[in-house]
């Protein structure tokens, strides 16, 4: 808990050295704050644009003592940060969010029964912890997915189960971890919520946006009036403040969901971080999610944020660079610059892999006709495949 605000000239820590963490440090920095990053990369994209870059692992005691000399509050940007090191920095600083939120967000089954408790509806499911458990689960789950407790990303740790053969096979895959197993819903279309909470508990989000996966992974978000049913914007926005209040939360958070072809909506996992489904708010919104983060962390006032543009972000996976070519070669940037209402965010990863990610492309525009036409047109120069929902 913050005694009073922290003001620009002071510094501000996160753990974890990506692309959230160094989009939450351009957003510090621009606002007079000094940043000190931890990341266990002497080469990380946050640390290479932090006044101090902490190069220790997450639970390294030295590492973590001079981050927290460094720093008079300190955040995360990077979910699987270990919340144990989070408790220890909390013995000195002020650390939003704390390490309890953080913790039930990287376990499944805590999610889960967090969502639960908050009334909001998740999609059926069964704890596998035992030999007992899996075969006491019900063929109402099946086909489904079966997922890691913890660690899983971008599709990470997933396995489709179609059979009770399957199931058994999946889990002594994962080695007999921890893990969920979900039913397989029929997705009518996939949304996030990000909610920004500050220390005396009031919050404030951002529009519901539409978030378009592919093999696992975020490819598109949509972010306007016409992106979703508002009454289903609405709901989604309701359970996210349910959410985050059930957790005492400080801080940004990213709540996903399903809507389903029945019309209902059903949450899916939520993130304690900004989230790259709000990359878009840097330039289609008077403040980011990543200004929001700033915010909450420093205990300075929270006011809506307003969005004064519809937006659709197109991310840019290392097949981008990939994709002509024996060796990996620079997307063609002038051509989709080129195009009005294009601005390009690029992370500053050396190497590109497949899946990884390398930047985004944010399109903001007039109407919503014009971001969808000028999102078509820049897919094409990409080579990627229509961003627009069927
Ligand atoms: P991750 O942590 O890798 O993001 P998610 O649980 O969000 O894992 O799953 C990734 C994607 O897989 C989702 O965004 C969705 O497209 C699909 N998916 C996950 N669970 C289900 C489900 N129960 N039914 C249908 N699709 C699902
Ligand atoms: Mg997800």
């Amino acid at each position: 808990m913050l005694a009073q605000p922290l003001l620009p000239g002071a510094t501000l820590g996160v753990m974890g050295g990506g692309q959230l963490g160094r989009m939450f440090v351009h957003a510090a920095q621009q606002a007079g704050y000094f940043t000190a990053v931890l990341d266990p990369d002497a080469d990380s994209p946050a640390g290479r644009v932090s006044h101090h870059h902490v190069h220790a692992d997450y639970l390294d005691s030295d590492g973590l003592a001079r981050l927290s000399r460094l720093a008079d509050a300190i955040t995360t940007e990077f979910e699987n940060v270990p919340a144990r090191a989070l408790a220890s920095l909390a013995g000195d600083r002020p650390v939003a969010p704390g390490a309890e939120a953080v913790s039930i967000a990287q376990d499944r089954i805590r999610e889960k029964a967090h969502f639960m408790r908050c009334g909001v509806a998740c999609a059926p499911y069964a704890v596998i912890e035992t030999a007992d458990q899996l075969t006491a689960v019900g063929d109402d789950l099946l086909p489904g997915i079966l997922k890691t407790a913890s660690l899983g990303y971008d599709g990470k740790g997933q396995q489709n189960v179609a059979s009770r053969s399957d199931l058994g096979a999946a889990w002594a895959a994962t080695g007999q971890v921890p893990c969920v197993l979900e039913k397989r819903l029929d997705l009518d279309f996939e949304c996030s919520v990000i909610v920004a909470r500050g220390h005396d508990g009031a919050a404030v989000h951002f529009k519901a946006q539409r978030n378009l996966h592919r093999a696992g992974i975020l490819a598109v978000t949509e972010a306007h009036d016409e992106a979703l049913p508002p009454e289903a914007a609405q709901r989604a926005i309701d359970a996210a403040l349910a959410i985050a209040d059930g957790l005492n939360y400080v801080g940004v958070l990213c709540v996903e969901f399903f809507v389903l072809k029945d019309g209902s909506l059903v949450v899916n996992e939520m993130a304690p971080r900004p989230h790259n489904s709000g990359h878009y708010t840097i330039d289609a919104c008077d403040l980011s999610q990543f200004d929001l983060q700033v915010r909450t962390l420093a205990g300075l006032p929270l006011v809506a944020p307003r969005q004064h543009s519809p937006a659709i972000m197109l991310n840019l996976l290392g097949e981008l660079w990939l994709a002509r070519g024996a060796k990996p070669m620079e997307p063609d940037w002038a051509a989709v610059l080129a195009l009005p209402g294009t601005q390009l965010h690029l992370y500053g990863k050396m190497e590109a892999r497949p899946g990884r990610k390398m930047g985004h492309l944010n399109i903001t525009g007039a109407s919503v006709a014009e971001v969808r036409t000028t999102a078509q047109q820049a897919a094409a120069l990409l080579g990627l495949p229509s961003p627009l929902a069927a």
